[in-house]
């Protein structure tokens, strides 16, 4: 607390010039003298009469809204205590009315030169529905993020003194973009607003619904006596949106996804608690959205893992991090090698090796794949090449594109380019998608795989039996192989998968599509695809994927 010498009582043109101000602005005005506990208020933002209040903490007790009270009380606290330069402080009143509104409290004091008291002057603003204020979302009139997590760290200080504990639950409406698509800001702002309203009314009046910018919604529970009141509440959230959801005439099925964390179990620092409930709402957006998750150490481990992979994902290509995996792939028919598939392997300094199946879901939430997967190109398209001069004879060498990568405008620039330079055939290239990625790109209208058919690419349907797996869709396209997940291979001496297998094999052969099963382990397995007309296989029990001296060794043996 500093304190200022300028101040003389017996000026009374300040009284004067505050009284002018009062007329001019929507402000308020007060001057509590510390030492003798005298107090003159003049405002009238909040309409009440205020003669009998006899201090600063009475007068901000009388005025702010209960939810905001303890800690429009702690502000000033704090600067008396010098905890903060100014006093500065924003919440919300209710006015004499019922009205909510917001104020923004700015204050410093001053010494009596005469009497040598402190006194604390302060200029109150009525900043409601101002858009420079800090404090409020102005779309759901719902308090934001900044002024949530000061509240939050209030509550775990208090939860720590207290010892008890208080909950955050995150939710987020998964089918937002979905439902608010082709409609207009407008609409979204409305329905924001419904959603909001609707999701406060089955609130307790003691909890806090904050809105973040990222259109979630976050409910503070400051206490809780049995975790089974933060469960209830969930199940309360889900009941309550299982109805249509009705706005402006229209009605909408809302899917929703909570994730919800405990303090002070989880941690005790704000900023802390939130990352926890994103990422168990992650969690819950991962096993299949519309699922509440509580975050614990399974998810916390995962959490520091992911963070850990993110980060240092970030360098691999620069640190050299990043190699190539070969597997070779072999024709029943001639029981010759015909091609290889590439397969990216990564073994960071700090984690070790990290499957891909682990980092590359994470390359491309971050937008990483993109850069990854032309390192992957390139370096494919070289390793080709060195094989070609050598004279190393193959058909096709197969590489696994990302969604990210192939709808990039530059893709196909990107891999004719480099196959001028590497002197590659396009026809000895396969590009290796899923099923996903091949309608997902023709429903986005992208043309690519279009024209890289057209450029005389390859195509291959990956892990083709585990998605959508619709046959009649594929008619369309000049596919040159469907790969068959290793989950119909693993059981594909039973009966049943050897009906779906042989189903596949017959309506390829129409659509001239050629059959590679994925995952062969055992002899029974490649006899029994010898005789459902299978072409090719891929799996241990012909080659593990190999590094590339072990390759060119195989190349040079079959030479
Ligand atoms: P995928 O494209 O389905 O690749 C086949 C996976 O099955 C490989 O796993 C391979 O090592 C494994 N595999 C092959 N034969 C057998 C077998 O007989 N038994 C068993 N248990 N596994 C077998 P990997 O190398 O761990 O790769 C996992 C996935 O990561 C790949 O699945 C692919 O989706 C992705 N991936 C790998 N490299 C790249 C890449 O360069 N770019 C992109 N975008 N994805 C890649
Ligand atoms: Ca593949
Ligand atoms: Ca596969």
């Amino acid at each position: 607390m500093s304190i200022n010498t300028e101040y003389k009582s017996d000026t009374k043109e300040f009284d004067i010039i505050y009284r002018h101000a009062l007329k001019v602005g929507d402000i308020g005005i007060c001057k509590w003298n510390i030492d003798n506990n005298e107090i003159y208020i003049a405002e009238n933002i909040s309409g009440y009469q205020l003669h009998s209040v006899k201090n600063m903490v009475e007068f901000l007790s009388s005025i702010a809204y209960y939810k905001d009270k303890e800690l429009a009380i702690q502000d000033l606290d704090d600067y008396l205590k010098g905890l903060t330069m100014f006093y500065l402080s924003t919440f919300r009143i209710r006015t004499e009315a019922g009205e909510i509104k917001w104020v923004l409290i700015r204050g410093k004091i001053f010494k009596d030169q005469v009497r040598g008291d402190r006194i604390l002057h302060l200029i109150m603003f009525n900043v409601t529905g101002n858009k420079l204020h800090e404090g409020h979302d102005t779309i759901t009139n719902l308090i934001n993020d900044k002024f949530f997590l000061r509240k939050l760290k209030n509550s775990t200080k208090r939860s720590k003194a207290s010892n008890k504990s208080g909950a955050l639950i995150y939710v987020d409406i998964d089918n937002l973009r979905d439902i608010v698509n082709n409609h207009g800001l407008q609409f979204r702002n409305d329905f924001l607003l419904h959603f909001s309203q609707s999701l406060n009314s089955i609130l307790s009046k003691y909890y806090e619904l904050a809105k973040f910018h990222d259109d979630k919604f976050i409910i503070l529970i400051h206490s809780f006596d049995s975790i089974k009141e933060v469960k209830d509440l969930c199940n309360k959230i889900y009941d309550h949106f299982k109805e249509p959801f009705k706005v402006v005439g229209d009605q909408f099925n809302i899917n929703l996804s909570l994730g919800v964390t405990i303090f002070p179990d989880d941690s005790s620092d704000a900023d802390e608690l939130l990352k926890f409930c994103d990422c168990a709402i992650n969690k819950s957006k991962q096993i299949g959205k519309n699922v509440c998750t509580f975050f614990d150490k399974e998810v916390s481990k995962s959490y520091f893992r992911e963070t850990l992979i993110e980060s240092q994902l970030a360098n691999a290509i620069t640190n050299k991090e990043l190699y190539l995996y070969y597997q070779p792939k072999m024709d029943i028919l001639s029981n010759k090698v015909s091609g290889f598939e590439v397969l990216l392997r990564w073994n960071n300094k700090k984690i070790g090796y990290v499957p891909p199946n682990e980092f590359i879901p994470i390359a491309e939430s971050k937008g990483y794949i993109v850069e990854i997967g032309s390192w992957v190109l390139e370096e494919t398209l070289k390793t080709a090449s060195m094989w070609r001069e050598k004279g190393y004879d193959f058909e096709t060498i197969s590489i696994n594109i990302s969604p990210l990568q192939i709808k990039r405008k530059d893709f196909i620039a990107e891999l004719l380019d480099l196959c001028r330079k590497y002197g590659i055939l396009h026809s000895q290239l396969e590009i290796e998608i899923t099923e996903g990625t091949l309608l997902g790109t023709c429903k986005e209208n992208v043309g690519i795989i279009d024209e890289l058919i057209e450029n005389g690419f390859n195509i291959a349907l990956d892990d083709f039996g585990t998605g959508y797996s619709n046959l009649s869709s594929l008619i369309e396209y000049r596919i040159s192989t469907l790969k068959i997940d290793k989950s119909i291979i693993d059981n594909i001496e039973n009966d049943k998968n050897k009906v779906v297998f042989e189903s596949i094999v017959t309506l390829a052969r129409h659509l001239k599509f050629k059959v590679i099963a994925e995952g062969v382990e055992t002899k029974g397995q490649l006899d029994v695809l010898a005789e459902l007309g299978c072409n090719g296989i891929q799996g241990y029990y012909f080659s593990k994927p190999l590094p590339k001296n072990k390759i060119e060794y195989m190349l040079h043996s079959l030479t």
